[in-house]
Parts: C-alpha cells; structure tokens; sequence
C-alpha cells in the first residue's frame, strides 16, 4: 500500500480504465459518478473506498472519479490483496474468490444493460478458470483440514517417542514426542505427509493440543520407572506450532491442558521455532514469559534455521537451543558450519542456555558435540523415534559415549 496526493479537479479514474488496485480516502472528498451503482453520483470521504472493481482480477473500472479538493489517498493493489488472501484461512479465501466473481459477473451484466458499450476484457476467461483452478485446490484443502480434524476426533494419531541423551553422561534424559497419523487406509504417516497442510488450515491447534495433552499423560509413569530403576528425572519435549501461539486465549488453554492431565510442568519442555519470537517481539516477550510462568523450560528448535539473530536471544526466557540437524550433517567435512556451531554453543554457554544437537548419525557428530561441551544429543545414532511400549524397555539405560 502507498499513499497518493491528488489536486482539486483531478481525474482519478475513468470507466473502462483498466483496474489494478482501489482506492481508500486517507484526507479530503472524492466525486463518484458510477456507471453501474443504484446512486449515480456520490462524493466519498476519509475511510471510504472507491474504484474496488480495481482489485477483482481483470476487471476494468465502472466509474468516474475526480478529486473534490486537494486530497490524499491511499492505494491498495491487487497483488497485495491476491498476497494476504492466500496467507488467510481457506474458508476467507474462498469466500472472497466467490464473492468478487459474482460481483464481476452481476456488474457487467447490469452495466451491459444500459450500455451499447462493450468492456469486457479478453483475458476474463483465463481469469475465470484461475479462479476456478484456485477454488478447487481450496476446496482440496478444505477436505483435508476435515479429515485431519476428524482424525483427531477419532483418535488416529499416535506419538512416537525419541530419546535424547545427556552428553555429560550418556543417560537418557528425556524424549522428544513426535506425531504420526495412523491413517485407516495409508497406514502410518510421518508428519512430512500432513504437518504443512495442518499448520496452513489452522488444523494444527486442535492436533497440537491432542499431542500435548497425550505426550504429558506419559510424564509421570516415565518418571516413575526411571526413577524405580534409580535414573534422573525425565523430560517430554512438545513442539507447539507459531499458529497455536497466535490462539488468544493460549495461556488459559494451557492452563486448561494441565489441569485435565495433572502434568508436572516442571517435567514438560515446549519447543518452538523462532517464527514465534519474530512475529511481534513484544507479544511474544509476554505470552513466554506466562508460559514459563506456568513451570515448562523452553527450547528454540531448528536453531540456525531462520533469522537466528543471536542479539535477540537474550531477551526471551529461553531455556534451551536446539541446534538443527542441518549442522549437524556438514559440520564433519564443512569449516564454516563447523565455525558456526562452535560460535553457537560459545554463544549459548555465555548466556546460561543449555544447547541439544539434533541429527546425530555418526560417533565423529557425537564426540564433535560433546568436546564443545553441548549438554544433550539426539540423533539416529542414538534412537529413532520409538512406539511407547519400547520406550519402557530403554528407560534407565546409559549409552556408552
Ligand atoms: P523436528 O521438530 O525438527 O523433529 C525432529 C525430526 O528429525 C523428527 O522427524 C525426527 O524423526 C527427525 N530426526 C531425528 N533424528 C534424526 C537423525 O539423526 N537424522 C535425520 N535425518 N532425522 C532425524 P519427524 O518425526 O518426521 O518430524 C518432522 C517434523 O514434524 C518435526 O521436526 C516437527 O517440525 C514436526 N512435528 C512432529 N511432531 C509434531 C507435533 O506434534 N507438533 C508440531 N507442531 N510439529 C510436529
Ligand atoms: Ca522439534
Ligand atoms: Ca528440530
């Protein structure tokens, strides 16, 4: 969006103009004279819009538009309507797609009406089947973000469990929890298959809410065998996604969470990307710091990933980073992720955050990790994700490191 100075007398638009974007009235008056409105003439003031037939893909403008006095306007394109209707929840989307078709379509055949002028774009079919085309990936996703809702509904997922181990003395210390989708007829689907599509149909909120409640109801029996077999306690780590970040009422959700599972927070470890921390610095600061509040340890995940501006990183109450498997898999035969690393784990000792390598495949990873003293590991070295029969079996077990 830009802002546009316009003098008294000036002609803003013209019927039959091509449309690329409207128009909204920051200061002083517009006159209408409207090809296709009930009200021929009409004179439009701060906050109101003119000329919207701008922003329906290829249409053209229906009316005349000259500045009344000197004013100022606000224009809004098209492409940045088109960009935040894809970012928009599915159902929105699809709505206005509708609505600004139909709009079109009505429009034209009102103004034909009265007109032995012909405006009708040539290009109004390609636009058609675009829109067509789009409503029926939408539709697609709609149908998914029904079936992923109606999965959580009929208990089709599952958590895998995956340990990480202490790298200052090789016990397990806690397990990473991660969803798969036990589909009727596809069978056991890695969150690669459907985590995207959640995340963009807001399906993730009531699935992240299934794995949290799920994966704590596993804290305490956990607890308990590590702690019959004389092992230290046990940690779950959850990862939550920035779109359940963005729910309002996300403190007293969780607050819910607890109380239905009983959980010992101080057990529980929520893992998030820093998209959460990026999105609004302020907000952020304050919804964590009532998380943390609440008794979980925070972890930022995928660490190197994004922004990964480390000037941030000490103004949020992060407990822990993790640095992401992409590291971990060049650090052996490249300099500079190898240089990167260690600035990391120097960067996080300094300021009091634990660091846990992810991806760990080979000895070499897991000896590379421990000589810069990071504290945690996990990695197909150690275990994959697990069923959580096998996790009792390898509770209290120490790996040789
Ligand atoms: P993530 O949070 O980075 O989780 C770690 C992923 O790395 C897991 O994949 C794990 O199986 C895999 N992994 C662990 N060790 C190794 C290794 O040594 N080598 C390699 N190549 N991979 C390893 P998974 O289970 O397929 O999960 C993929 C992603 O899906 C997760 O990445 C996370 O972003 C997302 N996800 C999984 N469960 C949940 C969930 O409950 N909620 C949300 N919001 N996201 C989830
Ligand atoms: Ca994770
Ligand atoms: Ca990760």
């Amino acid at each position: 969006m830009h802002r546009i100075e316009v003098t008294k007398g000036q002609r803003i638009l013209s019927v039959g103009e091509e449309g690329q974007c409207a128009y909204i009235v920051e200061q002083g008056s517009v006159r209408i004279e409207d090809a296709v409105s009930v009200l021929k003439e009409y004179t439009v003031g701060p906050g109101e819009m003119f000329g919207e037939y701008g922003v329906i893909p290829d249409s053209p403008h229906y009316c005349v538009a000259t500045a009344e006095e000197d004013s100022l306007l606000l224009v809004v394109p098209l492409e940045e309507i088109e960009e935040k209707a894809k970012l928009s929840d599915p159902m929105v989307s699809l709505f206005l797609n509708f609505f600004m078709d139909r709009c079109h379509s009505l429009t034209e055949r009102h103004y034909h009406e009265g007109s032995t002028e012909k405006i009708t774009s040539p290009n109004r079919r390609s636009v058609r089947d675009k829109v067509n085309k789009n409503r029926d990936e939408l539709v697609e996703i709609f149908k998914t973000k029904e079936e992923l809702e109606r999965a959580v509904d009929q208990n089709e997922f599952v958590l895998h469990f995956q340990p990480i181990i202490s790298l200052r003395g090789g016990f397990t210390a806690g397990f990473e929890a991660l969803v798969r989708w036990d589909h009727p007829d596809r069978g056991l689907l890695s969150p690669f298959h459907f985590i995207d599509i959640a995340e963009q149909t807001n399906a993730i909120v009531p699935l992240g809410e299934w794995v949290f409640e799920e994966a704590c109801r596993h804290v305490a029996p956990f607890n308990k065998i590590a702690a019959e077999g004389g092992s230290p306690e046990i940690f779950v780590s959850i990862n939550i996604s920035a779109k359940q970040f963005a729910v309002p009422d996300i403190v007293d959700r969780f607050k819910k969470m607890i109380a239905n599972t009983n959980v010992n927070t101080s057990h529980v470890q929520l893992e998030i990307t820093e998209s959460v921390l990026m999105e609004d610095t302020t907000h952020a600061k304050g919804i964590l710091h009532q998380i943390k509040d609440l008794g979980f340890q925070l972890v930022l995940d995928d660490f190197g990933t994004g922004y990964s501006s480390l000037n941030y990183l000490h103004q949020f109450p992060i407990d822990k980073l993790k640095i992401d498997r992409s590291f971990t898999h060049t650090m052996l035969n490249d300099e500079d992720s190898c240089e990167i690393v260690r600035a990391i784990a120097g960067l996080a000792h300094n300021l009091n955050i634990e660091v846990v390598a992810e991806g760990i495949e080979e000895r070499e990873q897991l000896s590379l990790y421990r000589d810069l003293d990071c504290h945690y590991g996990q990695g197909f070295l150690i275990s994959k994700p697990l069923p959580v029969e096998k996790v009792y079996e390898i509770l209290g077990t120490r790996m040789a490191i």
